[in-house]
């Protein structure tokens, strides 16, 4: 992806944007499921071929896994109303997948915080990921605002400015630009066609 010139997101939401905006392959799953793993706790970070990792065991299971997360990062960016079925929906489906546990607490030296430590039940990746995404909305005040599809690239990419933001990179603003200039040269020439037919 290209380097973005907006804001940082928060830590939490870079975990989820990196999973939400990952391509799986035969090669590269494993390190997929094993990165961004360090805040679950469980020391497994090396990558075995002939093990499960994180309680996956096929580039199948772990697609399917990664493509209805995916999904549901899909549902937070065009959520609306937090008052909606859909809304409440949401909020269900992320509980459920998480299975999040408070183990403790411990002081964040940083920010002077009191911050709870967690942990998903299995410790799996299914848990983490849902468990990344409900610690990242709740750290983020207005997080349905915030996050954003490239309606170039289809990239889902966090923006807190208040303006609509639409695409990722500006890169995929030149290219929306370039297609919305050549859009426009159409619509003139096709307006202009059945004028000259009259004349
Ligand atoms: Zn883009």
């Amino acid at each position: 992806m290209a380097r973005r010139e907006r804001q940082d997101a928060p830590e939490a939401i870079e975990v989820v944007l990196r999973f939400a905006n990952s391509e799986l392959t035969e090669d590269n799953w494993r390190q997929v499921v094993a990165s961004g793993f360090e805040p679950v706790g469980t020391g497994q970070t090396s990558v075995d071929p002939k093990r499960p990792i994180f309680g996956v065991s096929s580039f199948r299971e772990a697609k399917e896994i990664l493509d209805e997360f995916k999904e549901t990062v899909s549902r937070v960016v065009d959520l609306k109303d937090l008052e909606s079925p859909s809304a409440a929906d949401l909020a269900r489906d992320i509980s459920e997948r998480a299975r999040i546990k408070v183990t403790g607490f411990g002081w964040d030296t940083e920010s002077g915080r009191f911050y709870p430590r967690w942990a998903t039940e299995h410790d799996t990746f299914l848990e983490a990921l849902y468990a990344q995404l409900a610690i990242a909305l709740s750290q983020t005040a207005g997080i349905a605002r915030t996050l954003h599809r490239c309606s170039e690239c289809g990239t889902i990419f966090y923006d807190r400015s208040v303006r609509p933001a639409r695409y990722c990179s500006q890169r995929c603003r030149s290219r929306g630009s370039a297609r919305e200039f050549r859009a426009g040269i159409h619509r003139r020439r096709a307006r202009r066609r059945p004028k000259s037919r009259t004349q």
